[in-house]
């Protein structure tokens, strides 16, 4: 019988969701074992990092002690694996790429920034892992599903391939979509409302089509639309649909031309929505001079 895989997992600057979503396995974790070797992991705390089969990192790489373990991973490792939106495209954490490394410093700690040599140092900007080294399998989601993380080291174990999704969210949200999907002369809905409004509107219609911001037109499929189906509009944490390059800015674009601009300027911070998961991976801000 072949040696079982081995595998090695890391945390970079993620809150570990992933891997506690990771344990949601749950029933089908002691199957899985049985299959694999897990070695290092942040539940051992191992500190060596030996040859693998497969290594998996959550988190961005936003410090010079991520971007270290990010090459030794991929060094180790034979398979690579981005697990969580924060690997695949920087996650939340990326929005302080919106300003420079020592501004967020300064708002953070309140002009009192610690001095320590032992701390890791930030990077001038938070980057996907799949920017900085090569990435051989992506698990998106924040978290993702512990269902999706048991699919993917499955087919990984057996060398089957995974399906790849291209559509968009709206595909799988089963909110009846009656004007969305059909050219408009005008305007679907006059103003933009909040989601406080939320008990006020029909459970079962497009959220925007009723004027509430959802991110499912730029975002791509494959969450099985858990939170429009939950009631709540869609923030995007799947990262861009198929083609979609810029996952804010498409997403301005496409209310744009649902929404009066006017309504959508009213919102307190539209690139905090458009691109809360995926703007350390959108080439226009990461480029930009500080
Ligand atoms: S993707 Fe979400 S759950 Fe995973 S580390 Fe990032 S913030 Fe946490
Ligand atoms: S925009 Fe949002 S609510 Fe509307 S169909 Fe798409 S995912 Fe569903
Ligand atoms: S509906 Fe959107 S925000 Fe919610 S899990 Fe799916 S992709 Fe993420």
């Amino acid at each position: 019988m072949p040696d079982k895989p081995t595998v090695a997992m890391g945390l970079l600057s993620g809150c570990f969701g992933c891997l506690t979503s990771f344990l949601n396995i749950a029933d089908d974790l002691p199957e899985l074992l049985e299959k694999i070797d897990l070695r290092r992991t942040p539940f051992n705390d191992l500190k060596e990092l030996e040859p693998v089969t497969v290594g998996i990192l959550e988190g961005a790489v936003a410090t010079d002690e991520n971007e270290k373990l990010a090459h030794e991973m991929r060094e180790k490792a034979d398979i690579l694996v981005a697990l969580g939106t924060c690997s695949c495209f920087g996650g939340i954490g990326g929005l302080r790429n919106l300003e420079p490394v020592a501004m967020v410093l300064n708002n953070v700690y309140d002009q009192k920034v610690p001095d320590d040599s032992d701390l890791p140092t930030l990077l001038p900007k938070v980057r996907s892992l799949e920017s900085v080294v090569k990435v051989d399998v992506t698990v998106r989601g924040c978290p993702p599903k512990a269902e999706d993380i048991l699919l993917t080291l499955n087919a990984i174990i057996s060398g089957e391939s995974l399906k790849e999704h291209s559509r968009n969210l709206c595909n799988e949200c089963p909110r009846s979509k009656e004007s969305i999907m059909i050219s408009q002369k005008g305007f679907l809905t006059e103003g933009v409302r909040a989601v406080m409004e939320l008990e006020t509107i029909d459970s079962e219609r497009c959220f925007l089509e009723q004027g509430i911001l959802c991110a499912g037109l730029v975002t791509v499929e494959g969450c099985g639309a858990r939170c429009t189906t939950n009631n709540m509009p869609c923030r995007g944490c799947y990262g861009p649909a198929s083609g979609v390059h810029g996952q804010g800015n498409k997403f301005v674009n496409a209310v744009s031309c649902l929404l009066p601009a006017g309504g959508i300027m009213f919102q307190e911070d539209i690139v905090g929505t458009g691109y809360r998961f995926s703007l350390a991976a959108d080439t226009h801000f990461n480029n930009r001079e500080e």
